[in-house]
């Protein structure tokens, strides 16, 4: 998958190989093992005067300027992307043009799930007051948002839409369901209702179960639109606090049951919005009540 940014801020995104967003972690690891390539073009290598202008001030008077059409055209001619209408034509829907807006529709987990099912993504980060309207009119194909918040420039959503996309994309996570056992991660097929403890598993599990009843091999439970459980690691004991009891048991279905519970109480108490939608079972439904919470009816 390919990814280009326009700035004009290109040194944003790290000047050197190792630096920046690109040189860190699972980005890095995609763009080096060519599961993605990233593309940083700098809007001023397309102005023609001295002072590389990229901006001028709004029409109708007002704050602040606005980046000028002008040089985007031309770095999108460059990226052969001719304006919306020509592009549905010739590649439908196996690319967008983004333009990063406070204005834009929210981005969210499920927008990085169909950016990563695209062949090309073009990110537009805008400064000052904005980008001239008829840049979103004739060349994007949509306007995200990263949040209820105005930030300075589009190049920290930028890099927040690409380092969200490129950890979903098929290879880059070290197991290809690790994207799924996650805060806001996709529901699974629902479960068999002959497989013992068939809520706390996720489908290779209750596969597993189903064929030989054998021990569930994973240790993880899909978060099925809920947050994430909360994760701890050595020593047992820090600062007089301990791990809860039933993660150093071994008994692997009372970890997934209470990992679940545990993901429950803290959507409850974070993101009680996200259990509006979420993919709850009976046994969900059965805990949150016992903390007061009566999820609606399906
Ligand atoms: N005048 C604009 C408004 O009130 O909506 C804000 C412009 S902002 C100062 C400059 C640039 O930052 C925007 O053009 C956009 O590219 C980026 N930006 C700001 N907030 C954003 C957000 N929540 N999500 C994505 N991009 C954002």
């Amino acid at each position: 998958m390919r990814f280009d940014i326009l700035t004009i801020f290109p040194e944003f995104f790290g000047a050197l190989p190792d630096q920046g967003i690109l040189g860190h972690g699972v980005v890095s690891r995609a763009l080096r093992t060519n599961l993605a390539s990233a593309h940083i073009h700098d809007l001023r290598a397309f102005t023609h005067d001295r002072h590389r202008t990229v901006d001028d001030r709004p029409f109708g008077g007002g704050e602040g300027m606005v980046l000028k059409p002008q040089p985007i055209f031309e770095a999108l001619e460059f990226l052969n992307l001719p304006s919306k209408s020509a592009r549905q034509t010739i590649h439908p829907q196996r690319e967008a043009v983004i333009l990063l807006s406070a204005q834009g529709k929210r981005f969210t987990q499920s927008t990085a799930r169909r950016l990563a099912t695209l062949d090309r993504v073009v990110l537009l980060c805008g400064r000052y007051e904005g980008v001239d309207e008829r840049v979103s009119q004739l060349f994007c194909d949509e306007e995200l948002s990263i949040g209820d918040y105005v930030l300075s420039g589009g190049e920290l959503a930028a890099a927040i839409v690409l380092d969200a996309t490129v950890r979903l994309l098929p290879g880059v996570l070290g197991h290809a369901d690790s994207s799924r056992y996650e805060s806001f991660g996709e529901p699974d097929p629902p479960p068999s209702a002959t497989t013992p403890g068939a809520p706390y598993l996720d489908s290779e599990m209750r596969a597993s179960a189903d064929s030989n009843n054998a021990q569930p091999p994973r240790s993880t439970n899909s978060s099925n639109g809920i947050l994430d459980y909360p994760h701890y690691t050595r020593p047992a004991d820090f600062l007089g606090l301990s791990i809860p009891d039933v993660l150093g048991n071994g008994d692997h279905l009372a970890i997934r049951r209470w990992r679940r519970q545990a993901a429950l109480a803290k959507t409850l108490a974070n993101r009680p919005d996200l259990l509006l939608t979420a993919d709850l079972t009976d046994d969900d439904r059965e805990y949150l009540a016992t903390l007061g919470y009566e999820a609606p009816a399906e």
